[in-house]
């Protein structure tokens, strides 16, 4: 359905100088193909889409779509955008159109729909990303999630055969992301082609038939999930998919903050999707800080968790330590609670882990 040759895209700054962002990206795309497109900021993942409908002509290279050269010179950019679809990370809706008028206004300017079979599109696509009994509320009124499952359904109102989503999650609240991952999944199942930049990993994962991991300008590797995440063939791609997140905190008297340290991993929890592991996380931070660690200071404290394997740990480390704080009563409450816990000299001191 698609094919990218020799695509470049180099950008002349004010200044004179120039940086080339996209260096030679080859890519055939299928119908019914969804492809989440990964890798670290600043690699050209959303350049690449811009290029992709002309938002962003490339500067070599050439786009087929349906067997037309959409970077030939005069090539009908209305005809291409009609085709493939974007949403955007920052939603773009007009705020001083209601959802319904949104929705309504590509379809009945472009595809000159008559306005009743319109509307009724538009509530039909409502329906099903769960906003119908918004559509006649401004978008100020909403959520984010809510704006973004708007801008989605106004995509879909113009019948593309593609559509783009540049991290359509990112500019959201940790508690607003599965809403709209869930919409995302749905139009996958419908058979739509997608390409979706995110940072999702499990997300990513789970919906796309075919992963392009983006590095340095190019498509540094391009293959099944399971090849990606599982086998990755170059080691900047095994490296990004099993990053760690992280949350360190340096305890060095009694006077820290704990609120701030549980909302903290309150968000944490929410943003990785593990809210079930938070009560737990919360319960063994204040056992191991008011009991079995209390009187050990500076301790660090880091809550860590990988995405893709969906391991989540919590570790304590104190310096000049040689053996473990822990009595057998409190080693004996605390693994009924865990998957595994490990106690452990460092080089520099000694670390108690409990995998959760
Ligand atoms: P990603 O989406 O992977 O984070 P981008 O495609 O947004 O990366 O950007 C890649 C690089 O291109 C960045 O260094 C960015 O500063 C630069 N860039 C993007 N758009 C422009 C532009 N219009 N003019 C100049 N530089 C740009
Ligand atoms: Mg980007």
């Amino acid at each position: 359905m698609i094919q990218i040759r020799h695509l470049s895209k180099t950008f002349v700054n004010p200044d004179g100088n120039t940086i080339t962002v996209l260096k030679d990206v080859n890519c055939d795309i299928e119908k019914g193909e969804v492809i989440s497109i990964i890798g670290p900021s600043g690699t050209g993942k959303s350049t690449f889409l811009r290029a992709l409908n002309m938002l962003e002509p490339p500067t070599t290279g050439e786009i087929w779509v349906d067997g037309e050269n959409i970077t030939q010179k005069g090539y009908p950019l209305n005809k291409l955008r009609q085709k493939m679809g974007m949403v955007f990370q920052s939603f773009n809706l007009f705020e001083h159109k209601t959802v319904l008028e949104n929705i309504i206004y590509a379809p009945m300017e472009l595809l000159k729909s008559p306005e009743q079979q319109a509307k009724e599109e538009a509530m039909e696509l409502l329906r099903k990303v769960g906003m119908a009994q918004k559509a006649d509320v401004y978008p100020a009124s909403l959520s984010g999630g809510q704006k973004q499952r708007v801008a989605i359904a106004r995509s879909l109102a113009m019948h593309p055969e593609v559509i783009l989503f540049d991290e359509p999650t990112s500019a959201l609240d940790p508690t607003m992301v599965g809403e709209v991952l869930s919409v995302i999944r749905q139009l996958a199942k419908s058979g739509l082609t997608m390409l979706i930049v995110t940072h999702e990993m499990r997300f990513a994962r789970d919906v796309s038939t075919r992963i392009f991991f983006m590095n340095e300008g190019i498509i540094y590797e391009d293959g099944t999930p399971e090849q990606i995440y599982e086998h990755p063939v170059h080691s900047a791609t095994k490296a990004f998919v099993n990053r760690i997140q992280k949350i360190v905190y340096e305890i060095d008297s009694d006077n820290y903050d704990f609120l701030q340290i549980h909302t903290d991993i309150n968000r944490f929890c929410i943003k990785y999707n593990i809210t079930g592991k938070q009560d737990l996380a919360y319960w063994l931070l204040k056992e191991m800080l008011f009991t079995h660690m209390r009187s050990l200071r500076p301790l660090t404290f880091r809550l860590t968790h990988t995405e893709l394997t969906g391991t989540t740990a919590l570790d304590f480390m104190v310096e000049h330590l040689t053996e473990s704080p822990l009595t057998d009563a409190a080693r004996e409450s605390i693994r009924q609670q865990i998957k595994e816990l490990i106690e452990e000299p460092t080089t520099r001191g000694f670390r108690v882990k409990l995998i959760i």
